[in-house]
C-alpha cells in the first residue's frame, strides 16, 4: 500500500551508498529522499534509490 501526496509517492527506500533502508518520497520529478531525514543514514553523501517493498520487507507491511 503506497500513499500519494500530490506528486510524490511514499515509498521504501534504500541508501545505495551503505545499504540502510527507510522510507523515502519517490517525486514524479526522479527525486527521492528520506521521509524523515532523522531516520535515514548519515551517509555524507548518501544515495538514495526506491527499492521494490516485496525485495526488502518480503511481503510485510510497510505502513
Ligand atoms: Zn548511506
Amino acid at each position: 500500500m503506497t500513499q500519494s501526496d500530490g506528486d510524490r509517492e511514499k515509498a521504501a527506500g534504500i541508501c545505495a551508498n551503505c545499504g540502510e533502508l527507510f522510507t523515502v518520497w519517490a517525486c514524479r520529478d526522479g527525486t527521492v529522499r528520506p521521509v524523515s531525514p532523522h531516520n535515514a543514514c548519515s551517509c555524507d553523501d548518501p544515495s538514495y534509490r526506491v527499492v521494490d517493498e516485496a525485495e526488502v520487507f518480503d511481503g510485510r507491511d510497510l505502513i
